[in-house]
């Protein structure tokens, strides 16, 4: 494959993709024997923290490749699958996936007598920023005066919701988003590990890596997204609708303008609807479902009203298309040839302004109820 020349997985640890920096720097406080023993991996989802620990596990215990860890002897493949013994997963659950009491008072206790079979033993705590703090309480002293050998780090997205007195017992290392390249070699992995699935077209794949913003966790969830596709075309319509002026704006439910946009509403999910959940996935790949409804038989009349169109709804599509359309510009203005299968306009002059009003539009979406009649707005604004 052309793109995995550009991928920095060459010195990392055992599964890890990107991170370079970080992985440097623990290899070599591991060389030194100066690994702190209780570190917190925080920075967006899907980035690959849960990879990340996993390879430090590594790092940590394989003989072959130390201070690295070689990814293919029999401790590696163990703590890469999850069947070592001096490598344990404290983990959320549940619906809201909080960390419970009892399975932190557990991994405590069993801290104590540490490490097992290895010359380490490290404990991941996956989500951190959702413990409940009786089970902070009950973890406290052991990351605070752990035995010898044992090694914690905290995974979460959002460090401030992390206990501080935990925290001031910790290391911090704030972890970024991947680069295209390396996004995009995790995201084809995946999809050719997952070859169950429906076939992704490459135009699709890259809107999802473009969108996603260095993580591949999400630009998986976003190329499971019924709602991408229904709004890539809304955006399409939306620009020809542009060019044509407020006729196009004004033409009615059935016009190509507010046909589509209606699609796009349907296909996405009610954000006030509750999570699905029950999956334990050991990754934070979080995949959405695609929940297909069979289509009613009788077409509803009214449309807007519909609850199904609901305000939450629409703000989410909303959301998304104007996402999709300053990715759009941005790519424009960079000289390229912006989304695939979009109109060509000859708006060029006009697109930091476009950029400017879209961004507002944006900012409107979470105080103004009513989502069309900003988006009406909008069109009326940047075709005037
Ligand atoms: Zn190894």
């Amino acid at each position: 494959m052309g793109y995995a020349s550009r991928v920095s997985q060459d010195h990392g640890f055992p599964g890890v993709v990107g991170h370079a920096r970080v992985t440097d720097m623990l290899s070599r406080a591991i060389e030194r024997q100066r690994l702190h023993h209780g570190l917190v991996f925080s920075g967006p989802r899907g980035i690959g923290k849960a990879t990340l620990a996993r390879g430090l596990a590594c790092a940590l215990i394989c003989d072959v490749a130390p201070a690295r860890g070689c990814g293919s002897c029999d401790a590696c493949r163990r703590l890469l699958s999850g069947r070592h013994t001096d490598l344990r997963r404290l983990e959320g659950q549940g619906k809201t996936n909080t960390i419970a009491a009892e399975p932190a008072r557990e991994v405590a206790l069993r801290s104590q007598h540490a490490p097992f079979e290895a010359r380490a033993h490290l404990i991941i705590i996956d989500p951190a920023d959702r413990m409940h703090p009786r089970a902070a309480a009950a973890l406290l002293k052991s990351i605070e005066e752990p035995s010898a050998g044992v090694y914690w780090t905290l995974i979460g997205a959002n460090r401030s919701d992390i206990l501080d007195t935990i925290l001031s017992r910790c290391m911090t290392i704030p972890l970024e988003g991947l680069s295209l390249a390396d996004t995009r070699a995790v995201v084809l992995a995946e999809l050719a590990r997952d070859s169950a699935g429906d076939p992704i077209d490459d135009a699709r794949r890259e809107l999802a890596i473009s969108l996603a913003d260095g993580s591949p966790g999400v630009a998986l969830e976003l190329l499971r997204d019924p709602s991408l596709e229904p709004t890539r075309e809304l955006l399409a319509a939306t620009l020809r609708a542009l060019e044509l002026g407020p006729p196009a704006v004004f033409s009615g439910e059935r016009s190509p303008l507010w046909s589509a946009w209606n699609t796009a509403v349907l296909a996405t999910a009610d954000p006030s609807a509750a999570p699905d959940d029950g999956d334990d996935d050991e990754d934070e790949v979080v995949v959405v479902k695609s929940k297909r409804k069979p289509k009613k038989a009788k077409k509803s009349k009214k449309s807007k009203s519909d609850s199904k169109a609901s305000p939450g709804r629409q703000r989410a599509m909303a959301g998304r298309l104007a996402e999709l359309w300053l990715l759009h510009l941005r790519e424009l203005l960079l000289g390229r040839e912006g989304l695939h299968g979009m109109p060509r306009l000859h708006t060029d002059s006009a697109t930091a302004s476009h950029m400017q009003s879209i961004q507002q539009f944006q900012t409107n979406l979470a105080r103004n109820p009513n989502v069309r009649l900003n988006f009406e707005q909008l069109l009326l604004s940047l075709g005037g």
